[in-house]
């Protein structure tokens, strides 16, 4: 019998063997070192151990079968090449250990450097080094410290008391200062520091120091800070961690040697150009711990023309082979230009928009491409006002910023004072340690919401982006005295009254008031800036990519809006048609008294009587409505909300009846709006008497609605307009109930329009778990269906959508039950479910069903590409989601993936 030959699974890949593509195997750094490599660039030889070894030794808590020999094997291969040996005590093989996962995560994972290095190698390293015993030492001060915080847990504060120690005694504070007997006896403290900790001596096998490294960063994949950071920036926690062995170059050796970064592109604004930061004579952690001041790369051109030349050329490769903007680290060693990472390099809201522009320009990518690379959510930050900031303008403070815009007002300390000042017609900021849910009407009334402390998905950064309210959460540096109604930064102190700037994008707090610019982007989308005439490169390209969506989308996009002026911005906006016209935003202000007179109707009368003076005023809404968006569709929704929310609140009734018995006045029709107060009162008042419920209980309310409607319509056509209405029921959960409501709307139509030509269709509303999942049945009834995801996601999670998000939705965020609201972006599995049945049961029974939604979700990117999938017909959402919506569904129709540009 043949033996068995098992085929031992590959968890080690040289670079030669890697490419970009192998990202989820090799992480984002190793696949690109991969890339570069097989480019034929500078990159030190080095392998990748892969994210499947670490994550079965994140299972298993060991090693993998086969690792260990993988490792050596690759090791031999590096040191071969390198003509060198690990840790050698005469020429030793230096390595670098560097996490690298799928999406980049700065500064959440480990890396251990000058692996290798031990008692007899760091005399060979000396002389590697032509002598210089203060590099070879320190190198080995830096590994026992890198090694001693990151591997084995040894408190960093212990190694810079040592620090601190040696240079008092040498009378200095520069670091530079210690020459190589220092940092020879400060290796002697290290090692003492180490032992005391581990209680074993500093490991001077160099494969054990490279086994126990590459331990350490596979476990610090679930660092807590790596863990908090992937639930922030919604990275799946099952990925795990790459790990790249590289051969050390050193840009410490003196000053033909040096290490900086570069970007082949400006990453704020997109303009093409030479951009980065180099530092002669360092190390790469030297730039980021910012002790010496870098120099602007241009510099180097002047230090080292040779390296400089190469970088230029390389930079120039990069970016066409990658057809993007990358960032790149570099070190020079003696002269010698080693490439040490690249990557597609973050970048601004607007570098995204003119890079995609630009690049469409060089032929380098296509429109479709230029549209995957841009995002709703990048576009929507550039509708926000900015701060016009010059040089008199320095920030006090830095915090999160937790909810973008720019907001300027006095500073207050309450919720009551906030509420109290914007009732005067002052800009207000809140400022609080953090907030909580009794300061949510401070935060309804204030301009923007300051925090001393919280992150992301604290409850006032929660609570702000839901508002879509300027937020600053966690500024620490910013001492909140409440009680004293003061805080102090920076050395000021700032008193309530005085005025702050806050701008949510960046986190900074400015005193005084900063200018607040319009956006550009907003004024292109009104139509008030050509984008033909201007050169401005920002509008240009937005322009181009918009244009580009319009054209791919199949997804058509229309508005929330109630008013003649909401729909005509829209219409400027791109909104082809409403999706949701709310009419109940029609029965406040001075017509609340109609209302009023409605529900206290004693007799069929008295409620003709008040329908009767209602009718007009609907008509002229409806008109006013229909003109502006003449000749697209305008879906009407019939009333909704229980009509108890149209009278004063029942505290409020009883204070002033008692308060007018008392002085004897007549209180009548006070005591009959707090009798029906008290008669309509209701424990769940959004599970209650609302909807369609209404239509079936109070006679002749919806039909006056309907009758509006037709004779608005009727109107505008005969004036030479065009009007297409439709009719929307709301909250209906059975086939019943719609039947009902439609034959009474059919009645009315026929008569309004007689040949008027109008045609009006009846829809419905799926906001019903059970209306989504009798669809079938109620698409027999309905014309089209619209999901009002709000409420289907309010029953479908059985949450209160006004009470949650402030209450608790941090502690849901902060356990990873969900890593976004799901009133803000739609639950795919649960929510998401009932809206696919609905769509594939509505539309089995009446093909060509038309669907959309005209909740929230509506202008949400992820949400978008989601209705895409599902094939609806049209998103609804908010006049300024509109562009943000037309941009995701044309990228929802060039990419299958979703909104992933990370
Ligand atoms: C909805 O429930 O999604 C909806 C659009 O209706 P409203 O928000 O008015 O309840
Ligand atoms: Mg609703």
């Amino acid at each position: 019998m043949a033996a068995q030959e098992t085929v031992e699974h590959k968890y080690v890949y040289d670079f030669a063997e890697g490419n970009k593509d192998l990202k989820d195997l090799l992480g984002g750094k190793g696949a690109n070192l991969a890339e570069m490599t097989n480019l034929g660039l500078p990159v030190p030889p080095g392998f990748t151990i892969t994210t499947e070894a670490c994550k079965a030794y994140l299972t298993t808590g060991r090693e993998p079968d086969g690792l260990a020999g993988q490792i050596e094997a690759h090791l031999e291969s590096l040191e071969r090449e390198m003509g060198r040996k690990l840790g050698d005590p005469d020429d030793p093989l230096l390595v670098s250990v560097r996490s690298g996962a799928k999406f980049s995560m700065p500064g959440m994972m480990e890396t251990v450097l000058n692996v290798g290095l031990n008692d007899r190698s760091v005399v060979g390293l000396s002389a590697q080094a032509g002598g210089n015993d203060r590099f070879a030492w320190d190198s080995y001060r830096r590994l026992i410290q890198m090694f001693g915080k990151t591997v084995c847990d040894v408190p960093g504060e212990e190694f810079e008391h040592a620090i601190d120690d040696a240079k008092r005694a040498k009378g200095t504070d520069n670091d530079l200062d210690l020459d190589a007997d220092d940092l020879r006896g400060l290796v002697d403290s290290f090692k003492k520091i180490f032992a005391k900790h581990t209680g074993r001596e500093f490991p001077q096998e160099p494969r054990e120091q490279l086994d126990l490294a590459i331990r350490a960063v596979f476990d610090s994949w679930n660092a807590e800070r790596a863990v908090v950071y992937r639930r922030q920036e919604r990275i799946p926690a099952d990925l795990g961690t790459a790990v790249n062995v590289v051969a050390m170059v050193f840009g410490n050796l003196g000053p033909d040697s040096g290490t900086g970064v570069a970007f082949t592109r400006d990453p704020a604004s997109g303009a093409q150009g030479i951009y980065g930061d180099y530092l002669a004579n360092a190390q790469g952690e030297d730039v980021v711990a910012g002790i010496r001041n870098t120099v602007p790369l241009e510099e180097l051109q002047r230090i080292d023309k040779k390296s400089y030349d190469e970088l230029l050329g390389y930079m120039a490769r990069l970016e066409e082979h990658y057809k993007d903007l990358c960032d790149i680290e570099f070190t020079i060693e003696r002269g010698k230009l080693w490439m040490l990472q690249t990557r597609v390099g973050k970048r601004t809201a607007a570098a995204a928009f003119v890079i995609a522009g630009q690049l469409v320009d060089e032929g380098l990518i296509d429109l479709d491409e230029a549209l995957h690379r841009v995002n709703g959510a990048q576009l929507a930050q550039l509708m926000f006002p900015r701060f016009k900031l010059d040089h008199e303008f320095e920030p006090v403070a830095k915090g999160i910023g937790a909810s973008p815009g720019a907001a300027v007002g006095k500073v207050v300390f309450t919720s009551a004072r906030a509420v109290e000042l914007a009732a005067e017609g002052e800009p207000v900021i809140l400022v609080r340690r953090e907030t909580n849910p009794d300061d949510l009407n401070g935060m309804i009334a204030a301009k923007g919401i300051l925090t001393s402390r919280g992150g992301k998905t604290s409850h006032a950064a929660v609570v702000a982006r839901g508002m879509g309210k300027t937020c600053v959460s966690g500024a620490d540096q910013l001492d909140v005295n409440i009680p004293a109604k003061k805080f102090t930064v920076a050395g000021q102190t700032v008193n309530e009254g005085d005025v702050v700037s806050i701008d949510g994008t960046t986190g900074k707090v400015y005193l005084g008031e900063v200018p607040v610019m319009p956006s550009e982007v907003v004024q292109y989308f009104e139509g008030t800036l050509d984008p033909e005439q201007t050169d401005d490169p920002l509008v240009r390209a937005v322009h181009r990519i918009m244009t580009h969506a319009d054209a791919t989308r199949r997804l058509r996009v229309r508005t929330n809006a109630d008013t003649g002026p909401d729909a005509a911005r829209a219409r400027r906006f791109g909104a082809e048609g409403i999706g949701l016209c709310r009419t109940e935003h029609m029965f406040l202000g001075d017509r609340r008294e109609l209302v009023e007179r409605l529900i206290l109707a004693g007799t069929d009368a008295e409620r003709e009587e008040a329908l009767a003076a209602l009718l007009p005023l609907q008509r002229e809404d409806f008109i006013e409505i229909f003109r502006e968006m003449d000749g697209l569709p305008v879906t009407i929704r019939l009333i909704d909300p229980p009509l108890h929310e149209f009278l004063p609140p029942l505290e409020q009734l009883a204070v002033n009846v008692a308060v007018a018995q008392e002085r004897g006045e007549d209180v009548a029709k006070e005591e009959a709006l707090l009798a029906a107060v008290r008669r309509m009162h209701e424990e769940n008042p959004m599970l209650g008497l609302r909807g369609v419920r209404l239509g079936l209980v109070i006679p002749g309310l919806f039909a006056m609605q309907v009758r509006a409607i037709a004779e608005a319509a009727v109107t505008v056509v005969r004036a030479g307009g065009s009007a297409c209405p439709e009719i929307m029921v709301p909250l209906v959960g059975a086939v019943q109930e719609l039947e009902t409501v439609r034959a009474e709307a059919e009645k009315i139509i026929a008569e309004v329009v007689g040949d008027s030509g109008v045609e009006v269709l009846i829809g419905t509303m799926i906001e019903v778990p059970r209306a989504a999942l009798t669809a079938g049945q109620i698409a027999e009834a309905a014309q089209f269906f619209s999901f009002g995801t709000n409420d289907l996601t309010q029953m479908g999670w059985g949450f209160s959508r006004d009470d949650v998000e402030g209450a608790f939705f941090w502690r849901y965020l902060e356990l990873g039950i969900f890593g976004i609201s799901p009133f803000e972006s739609i639950d795919r599995e649960g929510v998401g479910r009932l809206v696919r049945i609905a769509a594939e049961e509505g539309r089995a029974a009446r093909p060509g069903l038309k669907l959309g939604v005209c909740g929230e979700h509506g202008g949400d990117p992820d949400s978008v590409h989601f209705f895409h999938e599902v094939g609806l017909d049209y998103v609804s959402c908010s006049p300024f989601r509109v562009p943000v919506a037309r941009l995701e569904a044309g990228r929802a129709a060039v990419t299958t993936t979703g909104s992933d540009s990370r």
